[in-house]
């Protein structure tokens, strides 16, 4: 028998943890399943039984044993909808961001200002799919007031599904650019599989935050005639709050203006990149929407220290490394070198590794962003990868020459290289898609 989504809400009610991997059931919890590309987890059912889980969630029936074994039509649908289900139950405001980049940072900053007010559930690092989204709407319990959830998309209708089964009242498109070009179909189809965030919040009248600043998400938000919007951006004018970079030597100072008070404040970040601005302004937005005191968004932007590669500044003996090897992609390799090429240091570099899943357009790309390098003012600059490789030894040199040995076309030929010539007493930018690994330059510097 097929168990229902009501029963199985019934047993979630009184066993409310979800385990996914056998090496780490939680006693008591319900275990789902799930399928993966090398494994299905139906096999792994009895293991989890026997290490504790209180039910296990199965759609092979070759693997029921027993009471504890709840057989569905599709253990993925059925967590999803679990969580659909567990969401409706929840009268708290959700929200939810999605966008090209960013999303992780200011996930962060907006639930560091909502936690000095609010008990506050969000998405724990970047579980931001399919799976990610339906186990952190299945953390919330009765006790949070607020939640806020990262939607992850590179292809299209995945934003739908996931605003499914998160239901965001409130959301937030962080910016659209080029990446997962590839499964999205080019930037039209990056705009479009954003867009579908904006599409849930007009059909269920919910809360939409732009960027003032951005021509592309008010394009966006009048084209489906969004009427709950609440805007932010540098200028005082239409938007809730303002907000300027004051300095940024490495780390961002900002000034910023509640316009409903029309009180001004001064905030010290412990983020760099001016890119940034816009990831602050958007959680200091949401402060303000939801009444918090400015001290206390204040208190939340000071707190929130960057984690896991992404801008995150490290001094070693005798550089100064701005460590975003977490990932890369055209949008954000632009918005990392200009920020590079505009700080105050007495020598900068720059390491950048190659940008994966950019489909027939990798080309191109690679070779703006070695355009984009070579016209910045910094003083040394290393590419690697084999696509930038390609990329430099084929393009139009324009006014510059490129000695080919700042081409590696390895993570590994470049570790010999900068063995051979350490860098020294510099500000390096080190930037590269997650599969380049650039973490592994580190110990060099
Ligand atoms: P993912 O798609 O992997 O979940 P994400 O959207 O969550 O990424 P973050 O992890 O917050 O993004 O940031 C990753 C990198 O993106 C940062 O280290 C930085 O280089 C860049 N970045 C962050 N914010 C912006 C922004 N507003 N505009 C452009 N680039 C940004
Ligand atoms: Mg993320």
């Amino acid at each position: 028998m097929i168990t229902t989504t009501e029963h199985l809400y019934q047993l979630f009610l009184q066993h409310p943890s979800i385990s996914t991997d056998t090496r780490k059931i939680t006693p008591g919890s319900l275990f789902f399943a799930l399928k993966g590309d090398k494994f299905d987890a139906n096999t792994f059912a009895q293991q989890a039984i026997e290490a504790g889980a209180a039910y296990a969630v199965i759609d092979n029936p070759a693997y029921q044993l027993g009471e504890k074994y709840l057989l569905v039509d599709d253990v993925l649908s059925a967590l999803q909808e679990l969580a659909r289900h567990h969401r409706r139950q929840l009268n708290i405001p959700v929200v939810g961001l999605t966008g090209t980049n960013g999303k992780t940072t200011t996930k962060e900053l907006i639930n560091s200002v909502l936690s000095h007010h609010f008990k506050t559930q969000a998405t724990q690092g970047n579980l931001n799919n399919h799976i990610g989204v339906p186990l952190t709407i299945l953390t919330i319990d009765k006790t949070h007031q607020a939640a806020v959830i990262e939607m992850g998309a590179n292809h299209q209708k995945e934003i739908e599904l996931l605003c499914s089964i998160s239901q965001p009242s409130h959301g937030l498109i962080t910016n659209v650019g080029k990446a997962h070009l590839e499964g999205f179909g080019g930037v039209e189809g990056v705009k479009k599989g954003k867009g579908e965030l904006y599409d849930y919040l007009k059909q269920s009248t919910g809360v939409a935050f732009v960027n003032g600043d951005n021509a592309t998400l008010m394009e966006m938000k009048d084209a489906r005639h969004l009427s709950n919007v609440v805007l932010y951006g540098t200028s005082a004018n239409g938007n809730l709050v303002s907000g300027k970079i004051i300095d940024n030597s490495p780390l961002l100072t900002l000034e910023w203006t509640n316009n409903s008070s029309a009180k001004s404040h001064t905030v010290k970040t412990q983020l760099t990149g001016a890119y940034n601005l816009d990831n602050i302004l958007a959680a200091i937005c949401i402060g303000v929407y939801f009444k918090l005191s400015d001290e206390e968004i204040n208190k939340g932007i000071e707190s929130y220290q960057p984690k896991n590669n992404r801008s995150q500044i490290v001094q070693t003996a005798s550089n100064t490394l701005i460590c975003d090897y977490y990932n890369a992609n055209p949008s954000s390799m632009f918005v990392a070198i200009e920020n590079i090429g505009k700080l105050t240091a007495s020598r900068k570099v720059l390491i950048l590794g190659d940008m994966f899943e950019m489909g027939d357009e990798a080309a191109a790309e690679h070779e703006a962003v070695i355009k984009k390098a070579m016209e910045t003012p910094v003083d040394e600059r290393i590419f690697v990868g084999k696509e930038f490789q390609k990329a430099g030894l084929t393009m139009d040199h324009g006014p510059w020459t490129m000695d080919s040995k700042i081409f590696y076309p390895t993570a590994e030929d470049a570790i010999a290289g900068l063995k051979a010539n350490p860098i020294k007493n510099s500000t390096v930018l080190i930037k590269g898609s997650r599969g380049m690994a650039l973490e592994r330059l580190v110990e060099l510097f």
